[in-house]
């Protein structure tokens, strides 16, 4: 447990939060600031962060949670779609340094337009010499 962490205190009990799935690794609550109403977070109750530190099994842990409150959220809520979004750093606009899935119900009328300008590349071989840089350091 990181003290200064705030989700690490909703793991701990320290402070509330509404938990929709717990188990031996991972919670799911809800999101105080739902971007859409339902919007629920999944969370390690280890420490982690950022997602290239945790650990291949947690990360498949995490995502099969992920997909099972995607699931409910769309049983439930009759949710017409799903946004999964996962931020690292504060460059990428994360608040809370603990590794978190978000899981945004959405719907046909939720009104909601996420500010997302595609941009281009100059060229093709920017794209291409990018391409190979990322190859290169897998
Ligand atoms: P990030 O920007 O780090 O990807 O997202 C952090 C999220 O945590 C935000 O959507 C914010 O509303 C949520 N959040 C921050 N503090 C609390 C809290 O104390 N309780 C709950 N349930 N959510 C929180
Ligand atoms: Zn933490």
């Amino acid at each position: 447990m990181n003290a200064n962490c705030i989700f690490c205190k909703i793991v701990a009990g320290q402070i509330p939060s509404t938990k929709v799935y717990e188990d031996d690794e991972v919670v799911a609550f809800m999101d105080i600031g739902p971007i859409i109403k339902g919007h629920t977070l999944v969370i390690p109750k280890e420490h982690v962060d950022p997602i290239t530190e945790a650990p291949l099994p947690l990360i498949n842990k995490l995502m099969a949670v992920v997909q099972q409150i995607a699931r409910a959220q769309k049983a439930s809520l009759r949710a017409d779609g799903i946004n999964v979004l996962q931020a690292n750093g504060v460059a990428a606009g994360q608040q809370v340094p603990h590794l978190h899935f978000h899981v945004i119900p959405r719907f046909n009328t939720d009104g909601h337009h996420w500010n997302w300008a595609a941009k281009k590349y100059d060229n093709p071989e920017e794209m291409r010499r990018l391409a190979e840089s990322i190859k290169a350091a897998l």
